[in-house]
């Protein structure tokens, strides 16, 4: 086992924990970034990156105790619930000090049609009566919508793999986008509704603004709930403060 060092683990695979790890690293803090692997060209934070799962809660408990870390900092998606309750887990049983850094959820504004559901298997019934969708809510989620009959437009950096609606197109492009894109890209399509997840954040707000603009309704896929007892912050600013004291 090695000393316990000032090293900082990143759990990322998004905006906020490249933000974070950039700030980090920039201070010279020993700083770890952590990826699930699921994408195949991904866009990578300065200073070390290990990529892959742990497996599991007991896995990364193990990991911890193998590769000391002062602190973890979950930054993973809103919708990455299984990192998640296993940084919790993880935590609690090593004594590893956790934050988690998540960005606040989107609010409806006036002219939004918003249609708030559970689950992506009641966003997928919200959506059966339409005759074009545009499926938002990322790749790995669209066995949920195996069952539409509507034409249904995927957006994804990779190609997105089985059990997918039978009438699917696939537009391969990696975000962000511009309002304009975006309604250009509807209007081609022809979209009747819209399906996201409440994933928060500016990089993928645009849909939104574009769905008002057309007058389409939007199926918005609520979030999972933050594990009880890990504390909370929603901007990189905060995690920095905490990781910096953390690391000392
Ligand atoms: P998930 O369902 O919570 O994770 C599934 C498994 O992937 C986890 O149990 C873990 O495997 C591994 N994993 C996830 N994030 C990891 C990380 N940062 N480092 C190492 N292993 C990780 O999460 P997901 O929804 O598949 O998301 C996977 C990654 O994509 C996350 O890093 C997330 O931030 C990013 N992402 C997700 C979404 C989304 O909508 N869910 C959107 C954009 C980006 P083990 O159990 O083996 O440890």
């Amino acid at each position: 086992m090695s000393a316990v060092t000032g090293r900082v683990l990143v759990l990322g695979g998004t905006g906020e924990a490249r933000r974070l790890a950039t700030v980090l690293a920039g201070e010279g803090v020993d700083v770890l970034s952590s990826l699930a692997g699921r994408v195949a060209d991904p866009l990578l934070p300065p200073g070390e990156v290990r990529v892959g799962g742990f497996g599991g809660a007991a896995g990364l408990t193990a990991w911890l105790q193998a590769h000391p870390v002062r602190a973890v900092v979950d930054a993973t998606h809103p919708f990455a619930a299984t990192m998640t309750a296993s940084a919790a887990a993880a935590a609690e049983l090593t004594g590893v000090p956790l934050l988690r850094l998540q960005r606040p959820g989107w609010t409806a504004e006036p002219g939004d049609d918003w249609r708030w559901v559970e689950s992506l298997e009641e966003a997928a019934a919200a959506v059966a009566g339409f005759g074009s969708v545009f499926l938002t809510t990322g790749r790995k989620s669209l066995g949920a919508f195996a069952g539409l009959s509507a034409r249904c437009l995927v957006r994804s950096v990779d190609p997105p793999e089985p059990p997918l609606p039978a009438r699917t197109e696939v537009v391969l492009a990696r975000g962000p986008f511009t309002v304009e894109e975006e309604v250009a890209l509807m209007r081609e399509h022809g979209i009747e509704a819209v399906v996201t997840k409440d994933s928060g954040g500016a990089m993928t707000a645009a849909k939104l603004t574009a769905a008002r603009t057309l007058g389409l309704p939007v199926v918005v896929v609520r979030r999972p709930p933050a594990p009880a007892g890990v504390r909370v912050v929603a901007t990189v600013e905060e995690a920095v403060d905490w990781a910096r004291a953390q690391a000392g």
